[in-house]
């Protein structure tokens, strides 16, 4: 017998024939023997109605009053959907309770629409369990110290579920979603591509943060710290499917670079076009430009990602980095208002048609010349590298967002992704 957590996205809860499905699944596993967790997001495009009915009435603002009200709305989607899944358990026969986050406590920070979980009470959670009963917790939301409600940003239910295993001490959190696991890049980008049976936890982090959307990357974040074995499955497998194959199906990120794991050298490939290039030319080469510059990019709360400075000429350099689309135009008007007057640099010029390609594995730690070897196919391809920037496992370019498909295909062939590895 064991803990096991069960996290269910807006597709799998996207119906209520498909809660019905979620709830024979999860009796299945309970009658198995097991002590069951389920954390539900909302029915899918429910969190999106409702932070639009919110905007029908006042623009987005970015105070906390505003922001307070659309975490109190946007909780509620989860409220509904939990308690949906324990009134369809009940009627599987099952004893089942639903918790929204402020009644388990999920203590958060109050950042709204982007909290951190502080700490999880899990005693209510125990003495439920203990009592055959099926417990649902609400995703995506908790409680702060003033009694707020908070949300933990899009896609936070991932990392509720996580954090809910970690403070449970469960023995696997499944995240039973709309994909049947973690691939080694997009299938509709590359038909080849191969589902991993394990990926490390690094490898994970390194993908999800640069466009495998299957978790949100602070779920994978908070895996790796508490080491919660974590498996991404599908939900439109038959729910009475052998539970022994179902506990073994989809991808498990591990911890362990254990002898099972895959040994390929690169793991993925991913991919986003949600980046934009910005240059500032001629900037005078002295100390604290990079600071100047980011500082005040840090400051408007604007992320920044890959970063170059080129050799200085005649006492000038460039220096270019990348930021999220959405923050392109604001990024280019703080630094021709402010920073570049202040510089004296001689313009900014932007980009936002460019895209990231990264290839990423453990085993770039222990082998020479794959990033030479990734320089080579685009180079085959006739490819401009824009950019290049590396970690110990993933070397990512910005190139031309037309040459994106190309690129990976290409690569994904390269690097025999597309051959069982074992
Ligand atoms: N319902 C929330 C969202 O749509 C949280 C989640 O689904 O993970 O972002
Ligand atoms: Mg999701």
């Amino acid at each position: 017998m064991a803990l096991i957590v069960h996290k269910y996205g807006g597709t799998s809860m996207g119906s209520t024939e498909r809660i019905r499905n979620v709830a024979k699944r999860v009796a299945k596993w309970a009658r198995a023997g097991h002590q069951m967790v389920v954390v539900p997001s909302a029915m899918s495009g429910e969190t999106n109605r409702l932070l639009g009915l919110a905007k029908e009435l006042a623009p987005a603002k970015s105070d906390d009053s505003y922001s307070r009200e659309l975490d109190a709305l946007a909780a509620t989607g989860e409220q509904a959907s939990s308690a949906l899944l324990a009134i369809a358990l009940q009627a599987e026969g099952m004893q089942a309770v639903s918790y929204a986050g402020w009644q388990v406590t999920i203590k958060t920070n109050s950042a709204y629409t982007k909290a951190r979980i502080e700490s999880i009470d899990d005693q209510k959670v125990r003495a439920d369990l203990n009592a055959g009963k099926v417990v649902i917790i609400t995703g995506f939301q908790g409680m702060d110290e003033g009694g707020n409600v908070t949300t933990l940003g899009r896609g936070g239910s991932d990392t509720s579920a996580v954090a809910i295993a970690a403070a449970l001490k469960a023995h696997e959190c499944l995240i039973y979603t709309d994909v049947d696991g973690v691939y080694t890049t997009d299938p509709r980008v590359v038909p080849e591509a191969r589902r991993l049976h394990t990926v490390s936890f690094e490898e994970m982090l390194e993908m999800a943060s640069m466009g495998s959307k299957v978790l949100q990357i602070r779920s994978v974040e908070f895996a790796g710290k508490y080491k919660v074995p974590l498996r991404v499955l599908s939900s439109f497998t038959a729910w009475d499917i052998d539970i022994d194959d179902e506990a073994k199906s989809g991808t498990l990120i591990s911890f362990e670079e254990d002898e099972n794991m895959e040994q390929a050298i690169v793991s993925g490939i991913a991919f986003n076009r949600d980046e934009a290039k910005i240059s500032v030319l001629g900037v005078p080469d002295t100390p604290g430009i990079a600071y100047q510059i980011l500082g005040a990019v840090a400051e408007a709360n604007i992320e920044v990602d890959v970063i170059i400075q080129n050799i200085s000429k005649d006492g000038k350099t460039d220096f270019s980095f990348t930021v999220h689309r959405n923050d392109f135009a604001k990024t280019l008007e703080l630094l021709k208002s402010k920073v570049v007057p202040a510089l004296g640099a001689q313009e900014v010029t932007g980009d936002a048609k460019i895209c990231k390609v990264s290839i990423v594995g453990i085993g770039m730690r222990s082998h020479v010349g794959i990033a030479s070897k990734m320089f080579g196919v685009l180079a085959e391809e006739g490819i401009n590298i824009q950019m290049i920037s590396t970690s110990e496992i993933k070397t990512s370019v910005v190139i031309d967002e037309k040459y994106m498909e190309l690129a990976v295909r290409a690569l994904h062939k390269a690097f025999d992704l597309d051959q069982p590895v074992n």
